[in-house]
């Protein structure tokens, strides 16, 4: 019993830590909820998958993380400008 519980214990640290680093991870892209969430419940995979995620951008408007290419944000529902080409 109280090793059953040691393992539970254990799996939710390491969800914890791999949450973590998803969430770095995908901050890179804009991405750190999804991520974080992604990774917790994955682990090493939602990590994987975190970086295969689209490079999202910041609405001008509301501040939350949309796709590059939207043309109106999800959150808000405000048209937003033309994106100007970046070098990546
Ligand atoms: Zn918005």
């Amino acid at each position: 019993m109280e090793s059953l519980l040691g393992t539970i214990i254990a799996g939710l640290f390491w969800n914890c830590v791999w949450g973590l680093l998803g969430h770095l991870l995908g901050k890179r892209n804009g991405r750190g909820t999804e991520g974080a969430v992604l990774s917790f419940l994955f682990g090493p995979v939602g990590l994987i998958i975190t970086l295969f995620l689209p490079r999202a951008r910041t609405c001008p408007f509301c501040g939350k993380a949309i796709v590059k290419r939207a043309i109106r944000c999800v959150h808000c529902r405000k048209r937003l400008p033309p994106q100007t080409p970046t070098a990546t």
